[in-house]
Protein backbone atom coordinates (compact mmCIF):
# COMPACT_ATOMS: atom_id res chain seq x y z
CA UNK A 1 0.00 0.00 0.00
CA UNK A 2 1.57 3.28 -0.75
CA UNK A 3 2.14 5.48 2.35
CA UNK A 4 0.06 8.41 3.47
CA UNK A 5 0.87 12.05 3.18
CA UNK A 6 1.00 11.88 7.29
CA UNK A 7 3.28 8.56 6.99
CA UNK A 8 5.96 10.06 4.69
CA UNK A 9 5.98 12.96 6.42
CA UNK A 10 6.48 11.21 9.36
CA UNK A 11 9.26 8.92 8.15
CA UNK A 12 11.04 10.86 5.90
CA UNK A 13 11.48 14.03 7.43
CA UNK A 14 10.09 14.48 11.09
CA UNK A 15 13.54 13.84 12.25
CA UNK A 16 15.46 15.43 9.26
CA UNK A 17 18.08 18.06 9.95
CA UNK A 18 19.13 19.17 13.45
CA UNK A 19 17.98 18.84 16.97
CA UNK A 20 18.07 22.60 18.53
CA UNK A 21 17.06 24.49 21.59
CA UNK A 22 15.66 27.28 20.14
CA UNK A 23 12.63 25.12 18.21
CA UNK A 24 9.89 25.20 20.99
CA UNK A 25 7.54 22.71 18.73
CA UNK A 26 8.97 21.68 15.21
CA UNK A 27 6.85 19.32 12.57
CA UNK A 28 3.43 18.28 13.75
CA UNK A 29 1.04 21.17 14.85
CA UNK A 30 -0.32 23.28 12.47
CA UNK A 31 2.63 26.20 13.06
CA UNK A 32 6.07 25.70 14.58
CA UNK A 33 7.10 28.07 17.52
CA UNK A 34 10.47 29.05 17.22
CA UNK A 35 12.58 31.27 19.35
CA UNK A 36 14.31 34.01 18.36
CA UNK A 37 17.65 35.35 20.34
CA UNK A 38 17.23 38.77 21.54
CA UNK A 39 19.53 41.24 19.75
CA UNK A 40 19.42 39.50 16.60
CA UNK A 41 17.46 40.54 13.34
CA UNK A 42 15.60 37.75 11.64
CA UNK A 43 17.05 36.98 8.16
CA UNK A 44 14.39 35.03 5.84
CA UNK A 45 14.78 33.92 2.53
CA UNK A 46 13.03 31.07 0.02
CA UNK A 47 14.31 29.81 -3.47
CA UNK A 48 12.63 27.04 -5.09
CA UNK A 49 13.60 24.26 -7.42
CA UNK A 50 11.49 22.97 -10.46
CA UNK A 51 12.08 19.77 -12.01
CA UNK A 52 13.40 20.66 -15.93
CA UNK A 53 14.13 23.98 -14.87
CA UNK A 54 16.63 24.20 -12.06
CA UNK A 55 17.79 20.81 -12.63
CA UNK A 56 17.73 18.17 -15.46
CA UNK A 57 15.38 15.67 -14.92
CA UNK A 58 17.25 12.42 -14.15
CA UNK A 59 19.04 14.07 -11.23
CA UNK A 60 19.63 12.21 -8.13
CA UNK A 61 17.53 12.91 -5.54
CA UNK A 62 20.24 13.28 -3.03
CA UNK A 63 21.63 16.03 -4.95
CA UNK A 64 18.11 17.91 -5.48
CA UNK A 65 17.76 17.74 -1.87
CA UNK A 66 20.87 19.22 -1.11
CA UNK A 67 20.75 22.24 -3.47
CA UNK A 68 17.42 22.75 -2.63
CA UNK A 69 18.48 23.66 0.69
CA UNK A 70 21.98 25.19 -0.42
CA UNK A 71 20.38 27.81 -3.15
CA UNK A 72 18.94 28.81 0.28
CA UNK A 73 22.07 28.91 2.50
CA UNK A 74 23.73 30.64 -0.18
CA UNK A 75 20.98 33.66 -0.19
CA UNK A 76 21.79 33.59 3.79
CA UNK A 77 25.45 33.77 3.64
CA UNK A 78 24.84 36.60 1.47
CA UNK A 79 23.39 38.40 4.30
CA UNK A 80 26.34 37.72 6.60
CA UNK A 81 23.77 35.64 8.78
CA UNK A 82 23.87 32.19 10.80
CA UNK A 83 20.96 29.68 9.47
CA UNK A 84 18.38 27.96 11.91
CA UNK A 85 15.76 26.91 10.83
CA UNK A 86 14.20 25.52 7.72
CA UNK A 87 10.66 25.15 5.92
CA UNK A 88 10.12 22.51 3.05
CA UNK A 89 7.72 22.74 0.67
CA UNK A 90 7.70 19.92 -1.63
CA UNK A 91 5.05 19.04 -4.40
CA UNK A 92 5.54 15.27 -5.68
CA UNK A 93 4.32 13.99 -8.67
CA UNK A 94 4.27 9.79 -6.41
CA UNK A 95 5.37 8.20 -3.59
CA UNK A 96 8.57 6.81 -4.26
CA UNK A 97 10.08 6.01 -1.41
CA UNK A 98 13.64 5.49 -2.75
CA UNK A 99 13.44 8.40 -4.11
CA UNK A 100 11.95 10.55 -0.94
CA UNK A 101 14.52 8.47 1.30
CA UNK A 102 17.90 10.28 -1.13
CA UNK A 103 16.49 13.43 -0.89
CA UNK A 104 15.43 13.29 2.50
CA UNK A 105 19.29 12.05 3.21
CA UNK A 106 20.41 14.83 0.65
CA UNK A 107 18.68 18.00 2.37
CA UNK A 108 19.72 16.52 5.82
CA UNK A 109 23.06 15.94 5.66
CA UNK A 110 23.42 19.25 4.80
CA UNK A 111 21.42 20.90 7.18
CA UNK A 112 22.45 18.75 10.27
CA UNK A 113 26.35 20.35 9.01
CA UNK A 114 24.95 23.67 9.47
CA UNK A 115 22.69 22.89 12.26
CA UNK A 116 19.88 24.19 10.87
CA UNK A 117 16.68 22.36 12.15
CA UNK A 118 13.38 21.44 9.94
CA UNK A 119 10.34 22.53 11.25
CA UNK A 120 8.32 22.29 8.95
CA UNK A 121 6.45 21.98 5.63
CA UNK A 122 4.05 21.36 3.04
CA UNK A 123 3.54 17.95 0.94
CA UNK A 124 1.55 17.78 -2.11
CA UNK A 125 0.89 16.46 -5.47
CA UNK A 126 2.06 17.94 -8.54
CA UNK A 127 4.43 17.96 -11.01
CA UNK A 128 7.94 17.98 -9.15
CA UNK A 129 8.86 21.56 -7.13
CA UNK A 130 10.90 21.83 -3.83
CA UNK A 131 10.49 25.11 -2.21
CA UNK A 132 12.51 25.85 0.70
CA UNK A 133 12.50 28.81 3.14
CA UNK A 134 15.40 29.25 5.51
CA UNK A 135 15.65 31.49 8.40
CA UNK A 136 18.68 32.99 10.22
CA UNK A 137 19.96 35.48 12.56
CA UNK A 138 22.92 38.20 12.37
CA UNK A 139 23.41 40.75 15.13
CA UNK A 140 21.02 43.84 15.04
CA UNK A 141 21.82 46.18 12.10
CA UNK A 142 24.73 43.83 10.63
CA UNK A 143 23.38 42.03 7.85
CA UNK A 144 24.86 42.80 4.84
CA UNK A 145 23.10 44.09 1.77
CA UNK A 146 23.73 44.80 -2.22
CA UNK A 147 23.42 48.03 -1.48
CA UNK A 148 26.46 49.41 0.38
CA UNK A 149 28.98 49.40 -2.05
CA UNK A 150 30.77 52.85 -2.54
CA UNK A 151 33.50 53.98 -5.34
CA UNK A 152 37.44 52.89 -4.09
CA UNK A 153 35.98 49.55 -2.83
CA UNK A 154 37.57 46.24 -3.92
CA UNK A 155 35.30 43.38 -5.61
CA UNK A 156 35.73 40.21 -4.50
CA UNK A 157 34.37 36.83 -4.98
CA UNK A 158 34.60 33.20 -3.37
CA UNK A 159 35.40 30.15 -5.08
CA UNK A 160 35.86 29.55 -8.50
CA UNK A 161 32.32 30.62 -10.33
CA UNK A 162 31.59 29.08 -13.88
CA UNK A 163 32.35 25.45 -12.14
CA UNK A 164 28.66 24.27 -11.77
CA UNK A 165 27.83 25.69 -15.18
CA UNK A 166 30.12 23.54 -17.07
CA UNK A 167 29.35 20.52 -15.21
CA UNK A 168 25.38 20.80 -15.96
CA UNK A 169 27.06 21.14 -19.28
CA UNK A 170 28.70 17.93 -19.40
CA UNK A 171 25.24 16.54 -17.17
CA UNK A 172 22.77 17.71 -20.23
CA UNK A 173 25.31 16.09 -23.14
CA UNK A 174 24.56 12.51 -24.03
CA UNK A 175 27.83 10.81 -24.21
CA UNK A 176 30.20 13.90 -23.20
CA UNK A 177 31.74 11.72 -20.58
CA UNK A 178 32.53 8.73 -22.84
CA UNK A 179 33.94 10.53 -25.50
CA UNK A 180 36.33 12.00 -23.52
CA UNK A 181 39.32 9.25 -24.08
CA UNK A 182 41.59 10.67 -21.46
CA UNK A 183 41.36 10.21 -17.55
CA UNK A 184 42.42 13.52 -16.59
CA UNK A 185 39.59 15.16 -18.65
CA UNK A 186 37.14 12.73 -17.27
CA UNK A 187 37.97 13.39 -14.01
CA UNK A 188 37.62 17.16 -14.27
CA UNK A 189 34.32 16.91 -15.91
CA UNK A 190 33.13 14.98 -12.92
CA UNK A 191 34.42 17.48 -10.32
CA UNK A 192 32.50 19.94 -12.45
CA UNK A 193 29.46 17.88 -12.01
CA UNK A 194 30.25 17.52 -8.56
CA UNK A 195 30.32 21.54 -8.35
CA UNK A 196 26.62 21.59 -9.88
CA UNK A 197 24.79 18.60 -7.78
CA UNK A 198 26.50 18.99 -4.45
CA UNK A 199 27.40 23.26 -4.11
CA UNK A 200 28.61 24.05 -0.56
CA UNK A 201 27.03 27.15 0.30
CA UNK A 202 29.73 29.79 1.90
CA UNK A 203 28.24 29.95 5.58
CA UNK A 204 31.52 30.43 7.43
CA UNK A 205 32.36 33.08 4.67
CA UNK A 206 28.91 35.41 5.01
CA UNK A 207 29.34 35.60 8.67
CA UNK A 208 33.24 36.60 8.71
CA UNK A 209 31.94 39.14 5.92
CA UNK A 210 29.79 40.97 8.00
CA UNK A 211 32.63 42.46 9.70
CA UNK A 212 34.18 42.87 6.60
CA UNK A 213 31.93 43.90 3.31
CA UNK A 214 30.49 46.56 2.32
CA UNK A 215 27.89 45.13 0.32
CA UNK A 216 27.09 41.34 -1.06
CA UNK A 217 25.58 39.21 -3.10
CA UNK A 218 24.79 35.65 -3.66
CA UNK A 219 26.20 34.00 -7.25
CA UNK A 220 23.43 32.14 -8.38
CA UNK A 221 22.86 33.80 -11.79
CA UNK A 222 25.99 34.35 -13.64
CA UNK A 223 28.48 36.40 -11.98
CA UNK A 224 28.34 39.12 -14.00
CA UNK A 225 24.66 39.03 -13.70
CA UNK A 226 24.87 39.08 -10.16
CA UNK A 227 27.45 42.19 -9.79
CA UNK A 228 25.42 43.83 -11.89
CA UNK A 229 22.72 44.05 -9.63
CA UNK A 230 25.12 44.48 -6.70
CA UNK A 231 26.12 47.61 -8.12
CA UNK A 232 22.86 48.99 -9.28
CA UNK A 233 21.69 48.80 -5.51
CA UNK A 234 24.98 50.48 -4.84
CA UNK A 235 24.39 53.09 -7.84
CA UNK A 236 28.28 52.32 -8.44
CA UNK A 237 30.12 51.04 -11.51
CA UNK A 238 33.07 48.46 -11.26
CA UNK A 239 36.04 47.22 -13.20
CA UNK A 240 37.14 44.06 -13.25
CA UNK A 241 40.19 42.03 -14.70
CA UNK A 242 39.52 39.52 -16.54
CA UNK A 243 42.93 38.16 -15.34
CA UNK A 244 42.67 38.39 -11.91
CA UNK A 245 39.32 35.42 -12.39
CA UNK A 246 39.88 32.35 -10.59
CA UNK A 247 39.58 29.30 -12.38
CA UNK A 248 39.63 25.90 -11.03
CA UNK A 249 42.14 22.98 -11.12
CA UNK A 250 39.19 21.16 -13.46
CA UNK A 251 37.89 23.91 -15.53
CA UNK A 252 41.65 24.80 -16.09
CA UNK A 253 42.37 21.57 -17.28
CA UNK A 254 39.68 21.01 -19.78
CA UNK A 255 40.88 24.27 -21.42
CA UNK A 256 44.33 23.47 -21.41
CA UNK A 257 43.63 20.04 -23.06
CA UNK A 258 41.19 21.89 -25.66
CA UNK A 259 38.10 19.96 -23.93
CA UNK A 260 36.79 23.78 -23.44
CA UNK A 261 37.87 27.23 -25.31
CA UNK A 262 39.02 30.08 -23.59
CA UNK A 263 36.44 31.84 -24.63
CA UNK A 264 33.83 28.99 -23.59
CA UNK A 265 35.45 29.07 -20.18
CA UNK A 266 35.44 33.00 -19.88
CA UNK A 267 31.13 32.39 -20.70
CA UNK A 268 31.06 29.91 -17.74
CA UNK A 269 32.86 31.66 -15.45
CA UNK A 270 31.04 34.95 -16.18
CA UNK A 271 27.76 34.61 -16.94
CA UNK A 272 26.88 30.32 -15.48
CA UNK A 273 24.47 30.56 -12.78
CA UNK A 274 24.27 27.74 -9.57
CA UNK A 275 27.60 28.14 -8.23
CA UNK A 276 26.35 29.38 -4.29
CA UNK A 277 28.95 31.64 -4.15
CA UNK A 278 29.32 35.16 -2.48
CA UNK A 279 30.47 38.45 -4.82
CA UNK A 280 31.22 41.10 -2.48
CA UNK A 281 32.71 44.27 -1.57
CA UNK A 282 35.69 45.60 0.60
CA UNK A 283 36.74 49.05 1.63
CA UNK A 284 40.53 49.54 1.97
CA UNK A 285 40.82 50.33 5.07
CA UNK A 286 39.67 46.89 6.01
CA UNK A 287 42.60 45.42 4.00
CA UNK A 288 44.18 43.39 6.14
CA UNK A 289 41.17 41.52 7.40
CA UNK A 290 40.70 40.83 3.55
CA UNK A 291 44.19 39.66 3.36
CA UNK A 292 43.64 36.62 5.38
CA UNK A 293 41.23 35.12 3.47
CA UNK A 294 42.59 35.97 0.23
CA UNK A 295 45.96 34.33 1.66
CA UNK A 296 43.60 31.32 2.79
CA UNK A 297 43.09 30.99 -1.20
CA UNK A 298 39.20 31.65 -0.16
CA UNK A 299 38.28 34.57 -1.78
CA UNK A 300 39.89 36.25 -4.72
CA UNK A 301 39.72 40.06 -5.35
CA UNK A 302 38.97 40.87 -9.27
CA UNK A 303 38.21 44.43 -9.67
CA UNK A 304 37.61 47.61 -8.17
CA UNK A 305 34.41 50.06 -7.43
CA UNK A 306 34.38 53.08 -9.17
CA UNK A 307 32.04 55.81 -9.04
CA UNK A 308 28.98 55.93 -11.54
CA UNK A 309 29.45 58.55 -13.81
CA UNK A 310 27.00 57.56 -16.63
CA UNK A 311 24.42 55.75 -15.98
CA UNK A 312 23.53 54.79 -19.70
CA UNK A 313 26.69 52.78 -19.41
CA UNK A 314 26.97 49.43 -18.60
CA UNK A 315 28.07 49.57 -15.33
CA UNK A 316 30.48 46.40 -15.44
CA UNK A 317 33.70 47.01 -17.58
CA UNK A 318 36.58 44.84 -18.36
CA UNK A 319 40.38 46.37 -17.92
CA UNK A 320 43.21 45.96 -19.96
CA UNK A 321 42.43 42.15 -21.46
CA UNK A 322 45.50 40.76 -21.81
CA UNK A 323 45.47 37.73 -23.62
CA UNK A 324 44.39 34.93 -21.69
CA UNK A 325 46.43 33.08 -19.56
CA UNK A 326 49.43 32.99 -22.23
CA UNK A 327 46.87 30.79 -24.02
CA UNK A 328 47.03 30.88 -28.05
CA UNK A 329 43.55 32.66 -28.85
CA UNK A 330 43.42 35.90 -28.82
CA UNK A 331 39.73 37.43 -27.17
CA UNK A 332 38.69 40.17 -29.15
CA UNK A 333 37.13 43.52 -27.11
CA UNK A 334 34.24 42.64 -29.37
CA UNK A 335 34.10 39.03 -28.20
CA UNK A 336 34.52 40.42 -24.68
CA UNK A 337 31.60 43.02 -25.47
CA UNK A 338 29.30 40.54 -26.35
CA UNK A 339 29.91 38.42 -23.79
CA UNK A 340 29.54 40.85 -21.03
CA UNK A 341 26.00 41.63 -22.69
CA UNK A 342 24.57 38.31 -22.34
CA UNK A 343 26.47 37.56 -19.67
CA UNK A 344 24.03 40.58 -17.72
CA UNK A 345 21.23 40.22 -17.28
CA UNK A 346 20.11 36.40 -16.51
CA UNK A 347 16.08 36.70 -16.41
CA UNK A 348 13.84 33.84 -16.58
CA UNK A 349 10.85 35.68 -18.06
CA UNK A 350 13.17 37.16 -20.70
CA UNK A 351 12.84 34.35 -23.15
P1 LIG B 1 -1.97 21.21 7.73
O1 LIG B 1 -2.86 20.46 6.82
O2 LIG B 1 -2.54 21.59 9.05
O3 LIG B 1 -1.25 22.33 7.04
P2 LIG B 1 0.00 19.34 7.14
O4 LIG B 1 -0.62 18.02 7.04
O5 LIG B 1 0.27 20.09 5.88
O6 LIG B 1 -0.85 20.18 8.14
O7 LIG B 1 1.36 19.21 7.92
C1 LIG B 1 1.44 18.55 9.15
C2 LIG B 1 2.75 18.92 9.79
O8 LIG B 1 3.80 18.41 9.00
C3 LIG B 1 2.97 20.41 9.90
O9 LIG B 1 3.70 20.63 11.10
C4 LIG B 1 3.81 20.72 8.72
O10 LIG B 1 4.61 21.86 8.96
C5 LIG B 1 4.63 19.45 8.58
N1 LIG B 1 5.05 19.15 7.20
C6 LIG B 1 4.27 18.89 6.12
N2 LIG B 1 5.02 18.60 5.03
C7 LIG B 1 6.31 18.67 5.43
C8 LIG B 1 7.56 18.47 4.79
N3 LIG B 1 7.65 18.13 3.49
N4 LIG B 1 8.68 18.64 5.51
C9 LIG B 1 8.61 18.99 6.82
N5 LIG B 1 7.48 19.17 7.48
C10 LIG B 1 6.33 19.01 6.81
MG1 LIG C 1 -0.20 22.12 5.24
Amino acid sequence: MPLGEFALINRYFRAAGALRPDVVLGVGDDGAILRPPPDCDLIAVSDSLIEGVHFPLDSPAASIGHRALAVNLSDIASMGATPAWALLALTLPRVDEAWLEDFARGFSELARAHEIALVGGDTTRGPLMINVQVMGFVPQRHALRRSGARPGDLLCVSGTPGDAATGLRCLQTPGLLDTSGDQSIREAWLALQQRFEYPMPRVDLGRRLAAIASACIDVSDGLAGDLDKMLAASCCSAVIDLDALPRSAALGALVETGALSEIDALRYTLSGGDDCELAFCVPTSRRSALNELTRAGAVHVIGEVVSLRDSAAPRLRVCSPRKQRGSEQVITDNDLTDLLKTAVGFDHFAV
